[in-house]
Formats: C-alpha cells, structure tokens, sequence
C-alpha cells in the first residue's frame, strides 16, 4: 500500500505545524501523554548554516505539547573530531546555533565520548544487532527532523540518513563506514591516553607511536574520541559508497526499532555536502517540506521533489557523482518502509 506522504511549498509556522500534525496523525494516536519523544536534529558544524533552523522546529514542539508528551531535542555525537565529537562542545554549538532556547532539554544521546549505546537486534542482511545511542534507544517515539542536501559518501542525505548514521553511537557509525579498524598515524605524540581508554588492551606505546592490534580491537571508537591530536586514522574508505549506504539502512531500521516515528525534511538550502561540514555551494532551488511515518516513503519524495523542481534533472548525482537512490531500494528490501506514496500537497 502506498504510504502517505505530506508536502507544503511554505515553511510558515502555520504549514509546518499542519504537515506534522497530519504526519502525527497517521501514527493513530500513539504518541501522547507522558511519552519521551527523541527530537532527532542535527545542531550544525561550527561555520555551518544551512542546518534545519531552530525556528522550524517551534511547531512541532507546540505540536507534541498540546499532546502532552514529554520531548527533548538530541543527536549522537560524530566519529570524526571537530565541534560534534563530545557532548561538552556538542552541547555548546547546539547553544550557539540556538537550540537551547527552545524550551526543551538538549541532549546529546551517546554521552560525552559516544560511549552510551543499546545494542538492538533487527533482521538485517549484513547485521543482527546495531548501536544506537542510548537515549534515542530508549526514547518512547522518534520524530526525525531532517535537512536534504548532498553527501559526498551518500548523494543525498535526508531522513533515512539522519536515522542511521545519525542515530548511531560512535561504535555504530565506525562500523557502518569501514569493516577495518582504526590505526595511529604521525601526529602520534606518545601521550598514552588512547591506551587508557582501550577497553580491549588492543594498543600498545611503541618507540614512536602507539599501535593498535586489529586482532584485539573491538572498534568502540574511543580511542578516536580520547587523542586529542587527531593521530588515531578512521579508514574512511575502506567501503564503496553502496555499502556504506546499506549499513546506513540497517541501522536505520534499529533506531525505529517498532516506535512511533514521524519524519519531517526540509528541503531547502540545498547543499552539495552535509551539515557536518562549514557551508558549501548550493546546488539547487528550495522545494519545500515533506512529512510521513514511512522514513523511504518521505525521503523517495523529498528527491522526486527535488528532480521534479530541477527539469527531471538528479542535482545530487552531478554534483557528488554518487547515485543515491541506492539506499532507497536497499531500505525497502529491508522493510524500513516503502517508495510507492501518494503526495497530498496541504
Ligand atoms: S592518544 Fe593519540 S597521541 Fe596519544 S598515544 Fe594515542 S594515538 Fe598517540
Ligand atoms: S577502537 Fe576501541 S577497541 Fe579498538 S583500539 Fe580503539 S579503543 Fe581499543
């Protein structure tokens, strides 16, 4: 059955408000009273501005609060280092790009080094289990609050994006970027700390670096977060973009994990990278708002809008090279969700 998928070309107040309460809606009153409802944003880089406002998200807020649930705005902290990689920084660029003033808390979910995760199972092809950070693992109901824009990994990255690497602890998004361990580079300075921190005795301080044994290493990713002089390598490439994309999916699929999920794109400020970088050049022209419960469904319609609105053109494949709709079909062979819709334009 087709999903239903919600649209407005207008980001008033009044169009976002009636596009989530119809999104809302369609999760048959499941979200209510009391319920600890995971705003899943993401706070900007520092240097970024194209991030999703704080100013769109007062309406859903006003929205879960006429419902008397109990909301606070989170993200996981990143893998790699800059203002995202501790709760503490995190925290302060969340309050910088004013997300504090919101009236709800603000959270960082995985804790201060991304070390708070739950370990879910889930009925993948490439995993049982995933690692999600903790406080969006045990929240009631998720509302996914997304910017589409391109990624030089992804293509495009709206919702399902936001969902799994977004929702992953540090453990989780070492593991849906690379199957090879991290390794100590150059700017090693012998401080030991990572040693400290290895919960699985896998480095040791050589003469002049530390080392870590990939036979030991369990990829926790703290020793990424503990070395303060970025000499702990995440091998970035050692997956094609198309694997990258289906971990993505599965994980996607843990942070749902069978809770009330709404999710809400903005598609606007329409970047060639994502929001963990300082701005880059805009590639197209702003669409609008997309709104649903089916995470594929929202994000298959957010890039039609999107090649609809540039002369059936895929801007994100010209400009990143990487053909995103990938995960799209990977996700609904997995059951996130699926990428027949019907679009009712509010
Ligand atoms: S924390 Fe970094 S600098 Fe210190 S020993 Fe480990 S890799 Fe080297
Ligand atoms: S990823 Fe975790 S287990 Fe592996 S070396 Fe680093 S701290 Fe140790």
């Amino acid at each position: 059955m087709a999903a239903a998928v919600y649209f407005s070309e207008k980001f008033s107040e009044d169009a976002i408000s009636r596009l989530f309460e119809r999104a809302m809606a369609d999760t048959a009153g499941r979200i209510g009273t009391g319920d600890r409802v995971a705003v899943k944003v993401h706070f900007g880089e520092e240097g970024n501005t194209r991030f999703v406002s704080p100013a769109n998200l007062r309406p859903l807020l006003s929205c879960l609060a006429k419902r008397n649930a109990d909301p606070f705005l989170t993200d996981a902290n990143a893998l790699y280092r800059g203002r995202r990689h501790n709760a503490t920084d995190h925290l302060e660029i969340a309050r910088k790009h004013g997300f504090c003033a919101l009236g709800v808390p603000v959270l960082i979910a995985d804790g201060e080094r991304g070390e708070e995760e739950s370990v879910i199972p889930i009925a993948g092809r490439i995993f049982r289990k995933v690692r999600i950070a903790r406080r969006i693992a045990e929240a009631r109901a998720l509302v996914v609050v997304s910017h589409f824009k391109g990624h030089i990994l992804f293509g495009f990255g709206g919702a399902i994006k936001n969902l799994g690497m977004g929702c992953g602890s540090r453990a989780g998004k070492l593991e849906m970027h690379s199957t090879l361990k991290p390794s100590v580079g150059e700017g090693c300075t012998h401080c030991g700390r990572c040693v400290e921190v290895c919960p699985a005795d896998a480095i040791l301080l050589g003469e002049d670096r530390a080392a870590i044994d990939p036979a030991k290493c369990e990829g926790c990713a703290s020793c990424i977060a503990a070395c303060e002089f970025d000499a702990v390598e995440i091998p970035w490439m050692a997956l094609a973009s198309s694997a990258v994309m289906e971990r993505t999916a599965e994980y996607a699929l843990g942070a749902v994990g069978g809770k009330p999920c709404v999710c809400v794109t903005f598609v606007n400020n329409i970047t060639k990278d994502c929001d963990c970088m300082a701005d880059s050049e805009l590639i197209g022209r702003d669409v609008g708002v997309v709104a649903s419960v089916d995470p594929v469904a929202c994000e298959q319609a957010a890039f039609d809008l999107v090649r609809e609105r540039h002369g059936n053109v895929d801007i994100f494949r010209k400009a990143t090279r990487v053909d995103g709709t990938h995960i799209l079909g990977y996700a609904e062979s997995i059951g996130l969700g699926g990428r027949d819709y019907e679009l009712t334009r509010l």
